[in-house]
């Protein structure tokens, strides 16, 4: 098993243990169901074709076809798909959605290629992945340098193979071809939703605005800002790989959003004391810091103790790694986790993969409503936990999700391998 899955699977065991959990259960939760390692020819513009690596992992189908993203970064690697496998896993089960967990990716710098190179990318790899992949078996979505635009040349390029038209084969399509209104700012509203549930557990004031600064300004970040600031919170901090820009007055968001889309970096934006190091944003002051970048960010004990912060809202996948998490506790920082907080993304995934089965589409109040039931719902879930073992938000949502899965894994019986079909 690779280190970042062991390290993952140990916020799991503590959560089992605590709520007296067969040792079964935490054993079948293991190892991915399974994984499809493949190299995917790439043709170059120029002609050239460069082999990369890709992987897609179906972690655990207990509870329904496997769902999660699908991700083109240099950084991808095995056990990274894995583990971010088995957090969808958590993460479906903790939203009471009828999906199991899943994940994949590319091995490649997403910067570097062309339009045309994505699209041969997106469809080589549906490709390569199409045996394991299906509207009722594993539905991927966007991830880290992947959207909508990805996904219309992925469920296009399935619907081929597949010889039928089968739009829910894969969510966060673009609404022109069965996507859902309302997918795309899905996680980052569903991060606010989440940080306003839980403000009283994570130790802040529970009326009035609070202090946020903010890691990454892509969708999700920045749907979370503007959802963040129409609420009347201030962001006193924003970083994206160019810098970290600080304004303790607050900064004007629907501004920041146009200087990013027209110069491509936060730290374009003026009115602001700007600096050139993105990890600037880790030590500001503030009430609340939002993760929305990448994994990793706080790696250990060192990373947490540079924090100045009251609470973390995790919304990007793992930013925190478990060997921060002792640090963090004695720190007396509470942390919205990943599972929780970027919970929304998948949550309507689910319902633009509803609307695919039904032929009938959903307006986006319905959506937004849903959103918010399913959020509010698992929040109290969470609550009626942490304060049932007494025990942080993390353990209590991984306990949510474990009890979810326990009933599952149980009714299925003894046919083992009823994952695979
Ligand atoms: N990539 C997103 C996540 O990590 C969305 C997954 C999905 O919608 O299937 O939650």
């Amino acid at each position: 098993m690779g280190e970042h899955l062991e390290a993952a699977q140990g916020r799991m065991e503590r959560a089992a243990e605590l709520i007296g959990l067969d040792d079964e259960i935490v054993a079948h939760l293991q190892h991915p169901i399974e994984t499809l390692a493949v190299s995917v020819g790439l043709r170059r513009d120029d002609g050239s074709t460069v082999p990369l690596k890709a992987w897609r992992c179906r972690y655990n189908s207990s509870l329904g076809p496997t769902k999660g993203g699908i991700r083109f970064h240099q950084s991808v690697h095995l056990d990274e798909v894995e583990t971010l496998a088995f957090l969808m896993t958590m993460k479906c089960a903790l939203m009471g959605l009828p999906f199991g967990g899943g994940k994949g990716g590319v091995e490649v710098d997403a910067h570097d290629l062309s339009t045309m190179e994505k699209e041969r990318l997106a469809r080589g790899y549906v490709r390569a992945m199409a045996k394991i992949l299906g509207p009722d078996r594993d539905v991927p979505a966007p991830d880290v340098a992947t959207g909508e635009r990805e996904m219309a040349w992925m469920v296009s390029e399935y619907s081929e193979i597949a010889g039928s038209i089968q739009p829910h084969a894969f969510t966060g399509k673009p609404v022109a071809l069965g996507g859902m209104a309302g997918r795309t700012p899905a996680t980052g509203r569903g991060g606010h939703i989440a940080l306003e549930a839980m403000r009283d557990l994570a130790g802040l004031d529970e009326d009035g605005g609070l202090t946020i600064a903010l890691q990454g300004f892509g969708n999700v970040g920045r749907w979370f800002a503007k959802a963040a600031a129409n609420a009347g919170h201030s962001i006193v901090a924003v970083a994206d790989s160019s810098g970290t820009i600080t304004n303790a007055d607050g900064i004007d968001i629907e501004s920041l959003a146009e200087v990013k889309a027209q110069e491509g970096k936060v730290t374009a934006f003026e009115d602001c004391e700007a600096s050139d190091e993105p990890a600037d944003i880790l030590g500001t002051q503030c009430d609340v810091l939002v993760l929305a970048a990448l994994g990793g960010v706080i790696a250990d004990a060192d990373d947490a103790r540079q924090l100045n912060c009251k609470a973390i809202v995790e919304i990007a996948n793992r930013p925190i790694l478990p060997a921060a998490d002792k640090a963090l506790a004695d720190a007396g920082i509470e942390v919205v986790p990943d599972i929780l907080a970027n919970g929304g993304g998948v949550t309507v995934s689910h319902a633009e993969w509803v609307q695919g089965r039904q032929g009938i589409d959903w307006d986006e109040e319905d959506v937004a409503d849903y959103l918010e039931d399913r959020m509010g719902d698992a929040a109290d879930n969470v609550r009626e936990v942490m304060q049932e073992c007494d025990t942080d938000m993390r353990t209590a949502a991984y306990a949510v999700a474990l009890r979810r899965l326990c009933a599952a894994i149980s009714a299925h019986g003894t046919r083992a391998d009823f994952g695979k079909s």
